[in-house]
């Protein structure tokens, strides 16, 4: 089975702004393409996992969001093997309006995207912007790298210490989360 790297979208692999609602909203952060590429060549599947509760609060809906991630395929040169998106939110009406299993920090995401690609969570990593990615890895041997790129991480620092969980790793973003990834792969870490 394939190992991967599942990758959070927005302040990640793109800069994060409020809601990414329209494919001009997206814009990825200098390094992200070549740190997946990188991965990627390690042989590792390149799997997005993204919150997208834009979808349940009516701010977009699926079809711009396909359209997003027609852009986000293309700019980081087709090379991502799955993109798995929740469109939920416990506290809006409609029909994305509930609480479901798929939201980080829950884990139905990874496992969709493992699935879909037929990945092993064994040896497989996971990197995120965000105390809710983080914890999205909680009970599965994923190794963790949180990155500094997207939310401001003293808050987010401070809700895993509340979770009492901690991040395998921390990095400024996702080139060096790359780099820790490879190296912690060579034994180096
Ligand atoms: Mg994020
Ligand atoms: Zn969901």
């Amino acid at each position: 089975m394939r190992r991967a790297v599942f990758l959070d979208r927005d302040g990640t692999i793109n800069r994060e702004v409020d809601f990414v609602a329209t494919p001009d909203r997206l814009e990825l952060l200098p390094g992200a393409r070549d740190a997946m590429h990188r991965l990627a060549d390690a042989g590792f599947a390149i799997v997005v996992v993204t919150n997208q509760s834009g979808i349940a609060r009516g701010l977009f809906g699926e079809t711009e969001l396909a359209r997003i991630h027609e852009k986000l395929l293309h700019e980081t040169g087709e090379l991502l093997a799955a993109i798995v998106h929740c469109p939920h939110h416990p506290d809006q009406d409609g029909p994305y309006g509930r609480d479901c299993e798929c939201r980080k920090p829950k884990g139905g995401l990874v496992q969709l995207g493992a699935q879909l690609i037929s990945a092993t969570l064994e040896g497989s990593y996971l990197v995120g912007d965000s105390a809710r990615d983080v914890l999205a890895a909680r009970g599965t041997p994923l190794r963790t790298v949180y990155v500094h790129s997207g939310k401001p991480p003293a808050r987010e620092m401070q809700r895993l210490r509340e979770a009492d969980f901690a991040p395998t790793a921390e990095a400024m973003d996702l080139c060096a989360a790359a780099d820790w990834i490879l190296r912690d792969l060579r034994g180096e870490e």
